[in-house]
């Protein structure tokens, strides 16, 4: 609005102006003519006054009031004597023309002397009087107007379509916005479902619902996870706990003699117990963020044949064999912390996988990154757990992984570890074809 004010209000000024300039130009123009009229009417030594009288009544409608005097300053013709309330009529007319077109314009009569000249020789003077030193005749009056009238038109369409279309933008940028806003705060009061249905047209705006309904999406997750926690990690120390105290309780009541079989397996389920414990440990502290990384350089094949030695047992019971393809590698990492990462995906392929199977190792150099490739042909996990098994407790199959004696941590611990070093782990399986874990670590 103001920008359209502006533009009217300075076009009418610099419009006034310059058409007052050429107004001016014009005047003198009619001036000049005026003389070369009068001075065409003098012939062999007369003035020819039938001539001057048409040319003065013309030069009356013209907004000149003249008279004209010979070289005795006798007066042959005067605008005033021939029609004096013509003259009154049209310098009043001039005077109001102005005052609605510029209004405080202080003009006035004004008289302008000349002398005529015919052939080289003084031949009388020539009075112009005239509303002075500007004035606007009638049709000068309508074309300002016009002009005028075009441009308040003008501002008001201008003002009107700007009205209209920023009505347009604001509500299509408010109404999402508003939706928006009403799902941050249902999301506040912990409601994640509400996903905000409403499109844009406005990328951004649709980035920020994308990122909002991304928002409540997690957020929703994140709470589904918490709820199978708690659930988890109560299941998972109670059953411990009832054995223990249903056994004990024999013991005290005399039910049971305490044999050293008896206390061996009570000892054992304590044992679970603070494994379990002690890995929840390990886990919040690889978990938390300023985990203290003590890198060195390591050689992978060299880690990874350590850790082979220590499954030699159990990799000769199930007669699995390791198709170990590593050559020299070295990055840049934590030894122990890796060590324990990897332990934790090896020791699953040689648990889920059958007598007589095989486990694969490889690894890939990638821009800045090393790719290790852990791959088994053992049981393979179904499409509708792969998505969950790096969640603490998360179990494929509960009842076959309590016996293998997991609770489900291995693999947050492992994902843990890699995250921390700046990498990532990604899991690939076929339900009784294998899985294949991919190890993304820097190398430095
Ligand atoms: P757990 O201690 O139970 O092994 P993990 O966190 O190490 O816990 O693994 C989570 C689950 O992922 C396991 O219970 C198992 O169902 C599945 N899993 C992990 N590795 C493999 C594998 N190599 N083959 C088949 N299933 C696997």
């Amino acid at each position: 609005m103001t920008i359209i004010l502006l533009i009217s209000f300075s076009s009418h000024i610099f419009m006034k102006k310059n058409f007052n300039r050429y107004l001016e130009d014009i005047i003198e123009g009619r001036k000049k003519s005026l003389i070369k009229d009068i001075s065409n009417t003098y012939k062999n030594g007369q003035w020819d006054n039938k001539n001057i009288e048409d040319i003065g009544i013309e030069a009356i409608n013209n907004g000149f009031i003249i008279s004209i005097k010979d070289i005795s300053d006798n007066v042959i013709w005067s605008a005033k004597t021939h029609n004096s309330s013509m003259c009154e009529a049209m310098m009043s007319r001039m005077g109001y023309n102005m005052s609605i077109v510029n209004p405080g314009y202080k003009g006035d009569y004004t008289e302008e002397v000349y002398n005529l000249k015919i052939d080289e020789k003084y031949a009388g003077i020539l009075e112009i009087g005239y509303y002075g030193p500007l004035y606007y005749n009638d049709s000068d009056v309508i074309f300002f107007k016009t002009l005028d009238n075009i441009l308040i038109f003008v501002g008001i369409f201008s003002l009107g379509i700007s009205i209209f279309i920023g009505i347009l933008i604001s509500t299509s940028i408010s109404k999402p916005i508003g939706s928006v806003v009403k799902a941050t705060n249902s999301i506040a009061t912990g409601k994640y479902k509400n996903k905000i249905k409403k499109e844009s047209n406005i990328k951004e705006i649709n980035e920020m619902i994308s990122s909002v309904n991304t928002l409540a999406f997690s957020l929703d997750e994140e709470e589904k996870i918490r709820k199978i926690m708690t659930k988890d990690i109560s299941h998972e120390l109670r059953t411990p706990l009832t054995t223990m105290q249903g056994q004990l309780e024999a013991l005290i009541d005399g039910i049971w003699e305490p044999t050293e079989e008896r206390l061996q397996s009570i000892h054992e389920e304590v044992r679970r117990l603070s494994r379990l414990v002690g890995s929840l440990e390990h886990l919040s502290r690889y978990e938390s963020e300023d985990l203290i990384l003590n890198k060195n350089e390591v050689d992978i094949k060299e880690l990874v044949e350590m850790i082979l030695i220590n499954f030699e047992k159990e990799l000769h019971d199930k007669n699995i064999s390791v198709n170990n393809k590593l050559e020299t590698f070295i990055i840049n990492v934590d030894r122990d912390k890796i060590t324990q990462g990897l332990i934790n995906i090896i020791s699953n392929g040689i648990k889920y996988t059958e007598q007589g199977g095989i486990i694969e190792i490889t690894c890939d150099e990638g821009k800045n990154i090393a790719i290790i490739h852990i791959r088994d042909n053992g049981i393979g996990i179904s499409k509708e757990h792969l998505p969950y098994i790096f969640q603490r407790f998360y179990r494929a199959d509960k009842s076959r992984t309590r016996a293998t004696g997991g609770a489900g941590i291995g693999l947050t611990i492992s994902k843990a570890i890699i995250e921390a070093h700046g990498g990532n782990i990604k899991v690939k399986s076929e339900i009784n074809k294998g899985t294949e874990f991919i190890i993304e670590i820097p190398k430095v």
